[in-house]
């Protein structure tokens, strides 16, 4: 390994590119500034015993924090919001401070691959090249977000336990908080 390789949260950036590629698919511009974004807000945040973390935005995001830290959607430790903000933070669920993490979009054009590649305004020219935004993330990236100490209204993670009963309608077993039938039975349906 080059010892002058960066790291993101202690993971070298050519293991996390390949781990990113075998979680998430392909190998994202978005993960990789996603690392950037969430190995910023732990190092400001410091040790924390009890991390949570909330991203807003469903694309991207949700993933870099289940490659770099324990915090995924199934232990409820990561909570996902479909704000559209490429944004998240980082918080002790005990002590409700956090640090959250955003992209300054005012900063956005004196880097014009990650630019092109964030606003994706000229869709009818090619995408730029993962290495080439890649490379610019990684020397530049730091400069376009911004962080800030945030303290959290409540924690984000379910801690009671969720009451649950049997749909009178399907028979099958959901949370009653949904209502007196289950989402599907109720017209929340997505099957047929
Ligand atoms: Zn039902």
């Amino acid at each position: 390994m080059d010892p002058n390789e960066k790291e993101v949260c202690g993971v070298s950036l050519s293991d996390f590119v390949v781990r990113m590629e075998e979680f998430h698919g392909f190998r994202s511009p978005g993960l990789l500034l996603g690392g950037i974004m969430i190995d910023r807000a732990l190092g400001e945040l410091g040790p924390t015993p009890y991390l949570n973390v909330v991203t807003e935005t469903v694309v991207c995001l949700p993933d870099a924090v289940q490659l770099l830290t324990p915090c995924t959607i199934g232990n409820g430790f990561l909570r996902v919001l479909d704000w559209g903000k490429f944004a998240l933070t980082g918080y002790d669920r005990m002590e409700l401070t956090g640090v959250r993490v955003w992209i300054m979009q005012d900063r956005l054009p004196e880097y014009p691959l990650i630019h092109r590649w964030f606003e994706r305004t000229q869709r009818s020219e090619p995408k730029p090249d993962f290495e080439d935004v890649a490379n610019e993330i990684i020397e530049r990236g730091s400069k376009i977000i911004e962080c800030k100490g945030v303290r959290l209204r409540r924690p984000l993670k379910e801690v009671s336990s969720i009451p649950t009963g049997i749909c009178s309608s399907c028979g099958e077993s959901y949370a009653l908080r949904r209502g007196s039938v289950c989402p599907a039975c109720g017209g929340d349906s997505y099957y047929d």
